[in-house]
């Protein structure tokens, strides 16, 4: 069995989804869909302060006790 850390993929914190590739943000993951999805969404759009939102979770992780 291989390892699962570096194999199994994480969870992207915008989709939710498992995936393979994508970037670390922090102690974050994008997936690389979400990332391209990001860079070409313009910043105008309502779906980038969708992204936004989501990506606020990274600097303000929510606190469990
Ligand atoms: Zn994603």
């Amino acid at each position: 069995m291989e390892k699962e850390a570096s194999k199994t993929g994480e969870i992207c914190i915008i989709c939710d989804k498992q995936k393979d590739q994508g970037i670390h943000l922090y102690t974050s993951f994008i997936c690389a869909d979400c990332e391209h999805d990001i860079i070409h969404t313009p910043t105008s759009e309502e779906k980038y302060q969708v992204f936004v939102e989501k990506l606020k979770r990274i600097k303000t992780p929510p606190l469990y006790s």
